[in-house]
């Protein structure tokens, strides 16, 4: 209900489609843990796996623990929430950087007192109706044990802080080489719990990436930044998106079209090639476009796909058959929600 409203008044105030307040019209590349970056100066990169990047050069402010919890009544409406979790305000260090992303960057903060730890994200926002303002105000509704929580958010001026939940066991993109199959299915379970909860709230997140799968001390997964986030259900109807958006590795093959595609499919299509990326350490084709071999050999079903060297990890797994029930060209056959993945995984077992 809460998100029909939203939706509502941005798309009134604004007199705007869905898609403007949620994300640019251009895809967004994120930028990996690299570190001393901040948010201005973009500038395009290449990565280890020759896809555009959009990084960032250092602008770094300095962040003033007292400045930043100056009283109380400044909390957002997760106050209560808020104050319950963080005991104490003026008591907060600054700890350390600890990544930059497409908008903004992101430091440890600690209490000085009861050692609890708190991620600060601090990202540049003009207007207030600004998408990351709304990415704050979504993003704070949600609470499910894997999905990095958003205690509250304010904003100074033209700068929004966003104090969410610390992850200190670095992102699924950190993990080097392939994982067994049950670790790799152990964190596909939690993902699956993580991207339900999401959709079961109308929301779907449009960037699930390894680098955006956080990880606490003892292996839980938590989904972050829903800074490409969208509403897809209007009044219990689904609401078509639009838009070029994502990080192209894990784009459903209908962004790519003109089109306007559900919103559930995309991220299911996202978790199938994450799903690929832990069994292999690689990853199935660089988009899922016909004019890429592997693609195509995948949408035929060719064999001579097992033949290369990365699909060849695959053969034998039981995942394979997960695998092929989420990368599914066209949406309205891909398995759309959870449940009836389960059901079907059940029937398979
Ligand atoms: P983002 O802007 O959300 O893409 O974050 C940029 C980087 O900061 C991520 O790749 C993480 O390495 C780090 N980071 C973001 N949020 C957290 C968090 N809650 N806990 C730990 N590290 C984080």
């Amino acid at each position: 209900m809460f998100f029909f409203r939203l939706f509502f008044c941005c798309c009134r105030r604004r007199n705007i489609s869905e898609d403007t307040w949620t994300t640019s019209n251009e895809i967004t590349k994120r930028t990996k843990n690299s570190s001393r970056k901040g948010p201005s100066d973009l500038k395009k990169e290449n990565d280890s796996q020759g896809s555009r990047k959009i990084v960032t050069t250092p602008t770094r402010t300095t962040i003033n623990p007292v400045t930043l919890f100056p009283s109380s009544e400044l909390l957002d409406r997760n106050k209560e929430k808020a104050q319950a979790h963080i005991s104490c305000k003026n008591e907060w260090e600054d700890v350390k950087f600890l990544g930059v992303g497409a908008y903004g960057y992101v430091r440890l903060l600690r209490n000085v007192k009861t050692e609890e730890f708190l991620a600060v994200k601090e990202v540049k926002c003009k207007s207030s109706s600004s998408k990351e303002l709304i990415e704050s105000i979504i993003h704070s509704q949600l609470d499910h044990r894997n999905v990095i929580r958003l205690f509250f958010w304010r904003k100074f001026g033209q700068t929004l802080f966003m104090y969410l939940e610390y992850a200190s066991g670095g992102s699924l993109g950190d993990l080097k080489g392939a994982l067994a199959e049950d670790d790799a299915l152990r964190y596909f379970e939690q993902l699956r719990e993580g991207v339900d909860f999401l959709h079961s709230r109308g929301a779907v997140h449009r960037d699930i990436k390894p680098d955006n799968l956080l990880l606490t001390e003892d292996g839980v997964l938590k989904i972050t930044d829903l800074g490409l986030c969208s509403i897809f259900v209007w009044r219990g109807v689904q609401v078509p998106l639009r838009g070029f958006v994502g990080t192209e590795h894990y784009m459903a093959p209908e962004i790519f079209t003109s089109r306007s595609y559900r919103g559930p499919p995309v991220d299911m299509w996202a978790c199938g090639v994450v799903l690929f990326n832990m069994l292999t350490a690689g990853l199935p084709w660089s988009r899922a476009l016909t004019c890429h071999n592997n693609y195509v050999l995948w949408v035929h079903r060719r064999k001579k796909i097992f033949t290369r060297k990365l699909w060849d990890k695959l053969e034998g797994l039981s995942s394979l058959s997960l695998l092929k029930r989420l990368l599914v060209v066209d949406p309205s056959e891909r398995d759309s929600n959870w449940h009836q993945l389960r059901r079907q995984e059940n029937r398979h077992h």
